[in-house]
């Protein structure tokens, strides 16, 4: 594993050397074998170059933020540090540890992080990754050997991302703040890692472009991201800080499973609203070097750039093609789909299984009648097990397979990092059992679920 330090080298400003905490322990609790071969890393070499001061030396990236709304100019990595960059194909991916010990952005932060939230991340970003939505990729989670104190005391891990890029809407936000110059270095690093030989109204156009698709999956894929904060907008398009996340199971347009956000703020609906609001505070930090006419014209491209991308998203789905009337076909979805008590998930796979017939007799007249203008149209419905998920990162699975392997039993968490790569099959060599336990139904629950920051 040879790592280059291309951003520190670049930016020295805009970020801080720093290596991981010396833990009493390291060891690997799981590790992507199929992105570490892409990578050319395993797990022992993953530990080894941990733990020698001359390969863990990294550095903790400063960006700013608007937080639930709120500036804050300086938030950075407080417990996460960029170890370097490694090449392959020709092109550069991020190393980024997280929870690897506090940093001169802590804020007070202990610096860790808790075994479950970590194993989380893990298994949501791999589960988008085989829905085929940009995303931040897992290649191990780490335990620490270190206990530490969240609501109750829980073991400390490590997670081992690997992004196109950590720059998000924040460190423009930040680099804003440090003057022109540092804008000027920090915009021209980001053309040339992400969209090499772009003007500067081009790279904010392509940001543009590449959120507004990547919400548009959000949407179709039924993810909550919980913290859209513009520290978490990554301005290579991928998703990025999987902290209160969540999938819906049923149809619902406010669903928020953030314990934090108590306004419904980044609720489902709110989220191409959201974005754009988060493309409006990056256009207002690339100002001077962006004109107000050039940012006016392209974030005035955003909502119809939206829509379109929903649209085939979600056409895709249905087995259509956009058209009149499957536009409006599909505005018609959104609107009877809530309240119904209808699994968004099986529904959408229903499409493919007998036409819609799987749980059919059970809905709604309205809903039936749906389907049958769905038909009308002439769905590509011999392709549509290929587009919709059968298996899906639902709350009940991730926190009975999460409670366990904090419990050190990691069979779940491993059953689940296998489905989760191929979603639209069963895992061919899972058991009965273990199909029967991620098809099960969604139990119901006594109180809404929740999710909490403090990971
Ligand atoms: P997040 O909500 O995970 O995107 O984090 C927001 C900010 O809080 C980032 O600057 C993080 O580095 C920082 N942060 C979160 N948890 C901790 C922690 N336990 N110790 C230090 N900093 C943290
Ligand atoms: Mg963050």
């Amino acid at each position: 594993m040879t790592l280059t330090h291309r951003f520190a080298e670049a930016l020295p400003e805009m970020c801080t050397p720093w290596s991981p905490e010396c833990f009493p322990d390291l060891q690997v609790a799981v590790f992507n074998d199929a992105l570490g071969r892409r990578l050319g890393i395993d797990g022992e070499r993953l530990l080894a170059a941990l733990g020698d001061e001359e390969r863990n030396a990294g550095h903790a990236q400063a960006y700013a933020g608007h937080q639930f709304g709120q500036f804050v100019p300086l938030l950075g990595d407080g417990r996460a540090l960029l170890l370097g960059e490694v090449e392959v194909d020709g092109q550069s991916y991020d190393i980024h540890l997280k929870g690897s010990g506090p940093t001169p952005f802590a804020r007070g932060g202990d610096g860790q992080a808790a075994i479950g939230p970590m194993l989380r991340e893990y298994l949501v970003s791999e589960a988008m990754a085989g829905l085929n939505i940009p995303t931040t990729r897992s290649l191990a989670v780490l335990t620490t050997g270190k206990r530490i104190q969240r609501e109750t005391v829980t073991d400390g891990a490590l997670l081992v991302r690997v992004a196109r890029s950590h720059l998000r809407v924040g460190s423009l936000q930040h680099a804003a703040l440090r003057g022109e110059e540092t804008l000027r270095k920090t915009l021209d690093y980001a053309v040339a890692t992400l969209s090499p030989g772009s003007s500067y109204k081009e790279f904010y156009a392509g940001v543009v472009e590449s959120q507004a698709a990547l919400v548009a999956k959000w949407m179709r894929a039924g993810f909550v991201h919980g913290v859209m904060n513009t520290d978490n907008t990554a301005l290579s398009g991928e998703t990025i800080d999987y902290g209160p996340c969540a999938f819906i199971d049923e149809f619902d347009p406010d669903a928020c499973f953030s314990s934090i956000d108590r306004q419904g703020r980044y609720a489902f609906r709110n989220q191409p609203a959201i974005l754009g609001w988060n493309l409006a505070r990056l256009a207002e930090a690339m100002i001077p070097l962006l004109s107000l006419e050039d940012a006016h014209e392209v974030l005035g491209g955003y909502a119809s750039a939206y829509r379109r991308r929903w649209l085939e998203e979600m056409a895709d789905a249905a087995g259509l093609a956009v058209t009149p009337p499957v536009e409006e076909l599909l505005d018609d979805l959104a609107e009877l789909l809530p309240g119904t008590g209808i699994d968004y998930h099986r529904f959408l796979r229903g499409l493919a299984e007998a036409e819609g017939a799987g749980a059919e007799g059970a809905y709604p007249p309205e809903v039936r009648l749906w389907l049958e203008r769905w038909r009308a149209l002439g769905p590509d419905t011999a392709a549509l097990s290929e587009k919709n998920p059968l298996i899906v990162p639902r709350n009940h699975l991730l926190e009975e397979a999460l409670a366990l392997a904090e419990g050190g039993d990691l069979s779940r968490v491993d059953l689940l990092a296998r489905a989760f790569a191929n979603p639209y099959a069963w895992p061919s060599d899972a058991s009965e059992e273990e199909i029967a336990w991620l098809d099960r139904p969604v139990p119901p629950r006594r109180v809404p679920f929740v999710t909490y920051c403090g990971t």
